[in-house]
């Protein structure tokens, strides 16, 4: 990856002349099966674009209570876009269920803001949507006139997951924003994707927000690199997570929830910080109760997690 970014070919992709930007965002375009693509800075700036592109000022998202893109992302739509959000809470299948979001769909009436559009997140702490929810999401959407914005961050799990091609959980959005970083590996960048017209006014929000970047081909080369040859190997993520999972199954019961490259250990503090404390001694570094493999934890690693739980 670091080899492409120092050989990646640049331009000013200000106006659309940097030819890895041009190839990475092609690429993605094609991946997806959807018109277009935006390489963008973060995740965050990808979900932004999506709200600034589908919503006025005065409409409203529907969004999760914990969504990345209403909790986490410092209110941006309502600052920047006047959009108010609708939070809903999650099912514990990481579902927004289709009747919470009919019945909080605001009717046409002048005391209320306009509902535009749906936001779901792919994954949900790991949680793959299945094509048969997203199917009935997107026949609410476009039964009631709204937009479907699907936060794919970790949208690449979702497919390798389920055994499918991500263009077919993407065809039943209208865009779907994705991390190049986290799981796929590159030190920078996401991609907002969805119809031309869409990906033409998200172009132009970029620019407003400081983010048109003038040589990226550099980063973008790291992209590339990520979408051609860390994608299919998040099934090795998967599957070491399943194997920590069985160890602290083992050791600890069924309070281990576990999808795809993400674990959640709900054990009492009694017993999760003394559990911490020996994985510490061992050499193992670990985050409270969520755990998240990447490409950077080897099966070596692996193997010592694993030790070190079964000898707590
Ligand atoms: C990380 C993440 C984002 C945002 O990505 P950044 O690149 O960190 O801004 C958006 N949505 C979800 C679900 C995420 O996990």
């Amino acid at each position: 990856m670091r080899a492409a970014m120092s050989a990646a070919e640049v331009g000013d992709d200000v106006y659309g002349e940097d030819p890895t930007v041009n190839r990475l965002e092609a690429l993605a375009a094609e991946r997806f099966g959807m018109q277009s693509a935006l390489f963008v800075t973060s995740g965050t700036q990808a979900n932004l674009l999506a709200l600034l592109s589908h919503c006025q000022r005065g409409d409203e998202f529907i969004a999760g209570q914990t969504a990345h893109a209403y909790r986490f992302e410092a209110g941006g739509a309502a600052v920047l876009g006047g959009i108010q959000p609708q939070p809903l809470p999650f099912a514990s299948n990481g579902e927004l269920p289709v009747d919470a979001i009919r019945a909080a769909i605001k009717p046409d009436n002048i005391h209320f803001a306009r509902t535009r559009l749906v936001c779901v997140e792919n994954t949900h702490n790991g949680i793959p949507l299945s094509l048969g929810y997203l199917d009935s999401v997107a026949a609410l959407c476009s039964e009631q006139g709204l937009a479907l914005h699907m936060d794919g961050a970790r949208v690449f799990n979702a497919a390798v997951a389920l055994d499918v091609p991500v263009q077919d959980i993407a065809q039943r959005c209208d865009t779907v924003s994705v991390c190049l970083s986290k799981g796929l590996g590159a030190p920078v960048g996401s991609l907002l994707i969805g119809s031309a017209g869409l990906i033409d006014r998200a172009r132009r929000y970029r620019k407003m927000l400081g983010g048109g970047m003038r040589q990226a081909g550099v980063i973008a080369a790291a992209g590339l690199w990520a979408l051609e040859h860390n994608v299919r190997r998040l099934a090795d993520d998967h599957a070491h997570a399943e194997r920590i999972a069985a160890a602290l199954r083992d050791r600890f019961g069924d309070t281990i929830r576990q999808a795809t490259n993400m674990l959640f250990v709900d054990l009492p503090e009694a017993v999760l910080a003394p559990l911490l404390a020996h994985m510490r001694a061992q050499g193992v570094y670990v985050h409270r109760e969520r755990w998240v493999l990447h490409r950077d934890v080897l099966e070596d690693d692996v193997a010592r997690v694993i030790e070190a739980i079964r000898s707590a």
